[in-house]
């Protein structure tokens, strides 16, 4: 079958790799749809731990498709079933994992991470991963290159909840990605005021007002803009783009009880970042950071979308064949258009 790998620091390629074999308690998974991840561009820019030109990986950690096997152990899944995999695996049996906060464990797995992801033609899903309900049945509205994008979703959705914005909150968002497109659609979910949106690209802000017409959009300076509006400052700042002097500046654009998402790492030569902790302290602040998602965190993500209550496919520019991974990666790696989605 065929499948993307990574063989090393900037060098991807298109493989033919044996068909996955399952055992009784296991599943295979044909994909229907993948999508890919800044973390994606990141591991094939930088290369990643344990991956060499003799121990590949299979990239891909958003993917959807259908049940092609299913071992004879297993119970609750049949073959033609239309599934996406949530892809953090816990160890199943630590504290965090038995709280239901599997993507928290410390000794966890991960499709296209440490075990071969959803970049191609089969998946073989490990027990562990079944047991744990990473398996979750798309109900019928619902595509499979949306349900890709569940994945990226559900992590935007655990930062929101985290964050809990109340009812009329204005907000924030910084970065104007997939992922802070996610994080306008999520605010609005749970009643934000007056959407406020900003980010260094020109393209990327009109491309946002298109897609959410009721945002308002900033650009430039950031307070000369809350002038125009006629505010002080804003209850909710998500910043959903990996910039330190974003960070750094956000603390000033708050209201009194204000709360902040960082939302998404920073590169590693400049994650020290310097903050005015007074504003913390004297505008009683609160900064919130996420990670990933809760299996529960994910499934609900792909019920909102099935149900209308999030429309994802906005977010997707261009589907590719897989013969076309090179053109999705090189697009998505030059931010142009949202999210590249490889189909089979
Ligand atoms: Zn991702
Ligand atoms: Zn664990």
């Amino acid at each position: 079958m065929k499948a993307i790998q990574l063989l090393e620091k900037d060098r991807i390629e298109l493989r033919d790799v044996p068909k996955p074999e399952i055992a009784e308690n296991e599943i295979l998974l044909r994909v229907r749809a993948a999508s890919i991840c800044g973390s994606d561009i990141r591991m094939w820019k930088n290369g990643y731990k344990n991956v060499t030109p003799e121990t590949p990986l299979t990239l891909g950690h958003e993917f959807a498709g259908e049940i092609a096997e299913v071992g004879a152990k297993i119970r609750g899944y049949h073959v033609g079933q239309r599934v996406a995999a949530a892809p953090n695996i816990g160890c199943g049996t630590c504290d965090l994992c038995v709280s239901g906060n599997t993507h928290l464990c410390r000794n966890y797995d991960a499709f296209g991470i440490s075990i071969p992801g959803g970049f191609a033609e089969y998946v073989r899903i490990p027990y562990h991963a079944i047991s744990q309900g990473n398996i979750a049945i798309l109900e019928e509205d619902i595509s499979y290159q949306e349900a890709a994008l569940v994945e990226p979703l559900s992590c935007v959705y655990n930062g929101q909840k985290l964050l809990g914005i109340r009812p009329g909150d204005d907000v924030l968002v910084i970065g104007l990605g997939p992922i802070g497109i996610m994080h306008i659609m999520t605010a609005k979910l749970f009643g934000a005021g007056k959407i406020f949106a900003s980010d260094l690209s020109e393209e990327r802000m009109e491309k946002a007002k298109e897609l959410i017409p009721d945002i308002h959009l900033i650009r430039g300076d950031i307070r000369e803009g809350f002038k125009e509006y006629g505010i002080e400052g804003v209850d909710v700042c998500i910043i959903a783009a990996p910039a330190a002097e974003a960070q750094a500046q956000s603390l000033y654009y708050m209201n009194m009880n204000g709360k902040l998402l960082f939302f998404g790492g920073l590169p590693k030569d400049r994650e020290n970042v310097m903050i005015n902790t007074n504003l913390i302290h004297y505008n009683q602040l609160q900064i919130q950071g996420c990670t990933k998602q809760s299996i529960s965190e994910y499934r609900l993500c792909a019920k909102l979308v099935n149900d209308k209550r999030i429309p994802l496919a906005l977010i997707m520019s261009d589907t590719y064949e897989i013969t076309d991974y090179r053109a999705a990666f090189e697009n998505a790696a030059a931010a142009r258009g949202l999210k590249h989605v490889i189909t089979f």
